[in-house]
């Protein structure tokens, strides 16, 4: 903790007046409970622990949305941001530079793998993997290629809300009640070993994943196909992480058949597997682009980018087109409190955060783990410091459970009355944490789980649903 959170306002009730309607809109509302929110009231953060409007001090189990990497109310990231703010607010990207994002940018370069040596920063997750899509256009425009344009992703895949990069995502409800460039879009099978078809051992299934990838491209044609991009770990899917060499197989294939290959880092750079970037440290794999947010600023300032292989732009400059234009660009790309930030969040995550991390992970992991007792769980699975609880109705065959039964919204509430936050996610609790947490705190989050989940047996046992 890092001192005294300034006493806040709490009130006796914070469920929501019904009859009133929210201005507010908050994010994925279903069309009938438009403005009628329901969601907990949070007011202040400290560390790994954030008070809620009842007065509660919760552990932050998912980090906010995985971004708060390095705690709450970092003295030293306070610090960066006002002294930013007091020294150049914001200058156009355009037709001025500035200090903090060429300083961020060199920082990035010198930490990306292979030859990712430029960056083209952005305002979060959803506009680096437009970025990245838009790049991947530009570059087959530009080298006479304007057919090769289709993006593969996978089922259960999260890239973004905005119309490109939702297009991509791979779970049924994203696509059920929206539009999306179904024309650029083709999905491979989820590389989830835990749901693999029935009958494939887990080294038969990495050969099916590839021979599907293969057989995609020999249906559409390698010169159609412009980018692969892939989660290294799925996470809004449910911490889905692949078996051993599936990203190496399928990396192979896009540099057989000159495809870019996107590693989505959103989620599992900046600390959250242990390093700055995951790709190679974990995964051992050298994508063409790498597209990150979140993390880079443990969320104290909206901000991502895409790290760009240097041959990919050599080959723009030797060109043909050596004026054609990437016409890209977002007023709060290169932010300067931004950049400050990220800089002083990839400094703290250096100075001892990404260590600490790599080190409490197995902990982290081991004791999560002891959670599978539990007739409801059906898998405790996890990486670094990401883990997903999947709950299912028949252990003997790991049945899902049915949606409407909510489980994980069940876990969540009795947990938070124990002093968790957990998110929720249909039938799985994905814990998160900030990256600071310690054994003591790691012992609270798995005793506190172990409670929720039985209590959460008990009330489906006593309505009849489980
Ligand atoms: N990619 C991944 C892997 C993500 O998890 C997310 C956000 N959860 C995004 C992209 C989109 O990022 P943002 O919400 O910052 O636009």
């Amino acid at each position: 903790t890092h001192g005294e959170v300034p006493a806040q306002e709490t009130v006796d009730d914070a469920s929501p007046d019904e009859s009133r309607l929210q201005p507010l809109i908050q994010p994925w509302p279903l069309a009938g409970s438009i403005g009628k929110t329901d969601l907990g009231l949070i007011l202040a953060g400290d560390g790994v622990y954030v008070k809620d409007a009842l007065g509660r001090s919760l552990i932050d189990g998912p980090a906010g949305m995985w971004c708060v990497n390095v705690g709450h109310r970092h003295p030293s990231i306070a610090d960066a941001l006002r002294d930013q703010a007091m020294t150049l607010t914001y200058t156009s990207p355009w037709y001025t530079s500035n200090n903090p994002a060429r300083e961020l940018a060199q920082m990035l370069a010198d930490r990306a793998p292979g030859d990712l040596k430029h960056v083209f920063l952005t305002t979060g997750g959803s506009s680096a993997v437009e970025t990245a899509l838009r790049l991947m256009q530009f570059y087959n425009n530009v080298r006479g290629r304007p057919q090769k344009k289709l993006i593969v992703s996978r089922q259960g895949a999260y890239h973004g809300s905005t119309y490109l990069s939702a297009s991509l995502n791979g779970r049924p409800r994203d696509h059920d009640w929206m539009d999306g460039a179904t024309e650029l879009a083709r999905k491979l099978t989820c590389p989830d070993p835990f749901r693999r078809p029935e009958g494939l051992s887990i080294d038969a299934f990495e050969d099916f994943l590839e021979d599907e990838f293969r057989t995609m491209i020999e249906k559409e044609g390698a010169d159609r196909i412009g980018a692969f991009i892939a989660e290294p770990v799925q996470a809004s899917g449910g911490v889905l992480i692949p078996t051993k060499a599936y990203l190496t197989r399928m990396q192979a294939v896009c540099r057989e058949h000159d495809i870019l290959f996107i590693a989505d880092e959103v989620v599992t750079a900046f600390g959250r597997l242990g390093h700055i970037f995951a790709s190679q440290a974990v995964f051992g794999v050298e994508p063409d682009m790498i597209t990150f947010a979140k993390g880079v600023t443990s969320g104290y300032f909206p901000l991502g980018g895409v790290m760009v292989s240097a041959r990919l732009f050599d080959e723009l400059r030797r060109s043909n087109h050596p004026d054609a234009m990437f016409a890209h660009g977002l007023t709060y790309s290169s932010h300067p409190i931004g950049c400050a930030v990220a800089i002083r969040n990839i400094e703290l995550l250096e100075n001892g955060i990404l260590d600490h991390a790599r080190a409490i992970a197995p902990y982290f992991q081991e004791r999560l783990k002891t959670l599978e007792d539990l007739a409801l769980v059906g898998e405790v699975r996890g990486i670094g410091l990401m883990a997903g609880i999947e709950c299912v109705a028949d252990r003997e065959h790991n049945n899902p459970l049915q949606i409407d039964i909510e489980v994980g919204k069940r876990i969540d509430r009795h947990c938070q009355d124990l002093g968790l936050l957990v998110r929720p996610l249909i039938n799985m609790c994905v814990m998160s944490p900030p990256l600071v947490i310690n054994k003591a705190q790691v012992d609270s989050v798995v005793e506190i789980l172990r409670q929720g989940i039985s209590k959460t047996m008990d009330d489906l046992r006593a309505e009849g649903l489980w």
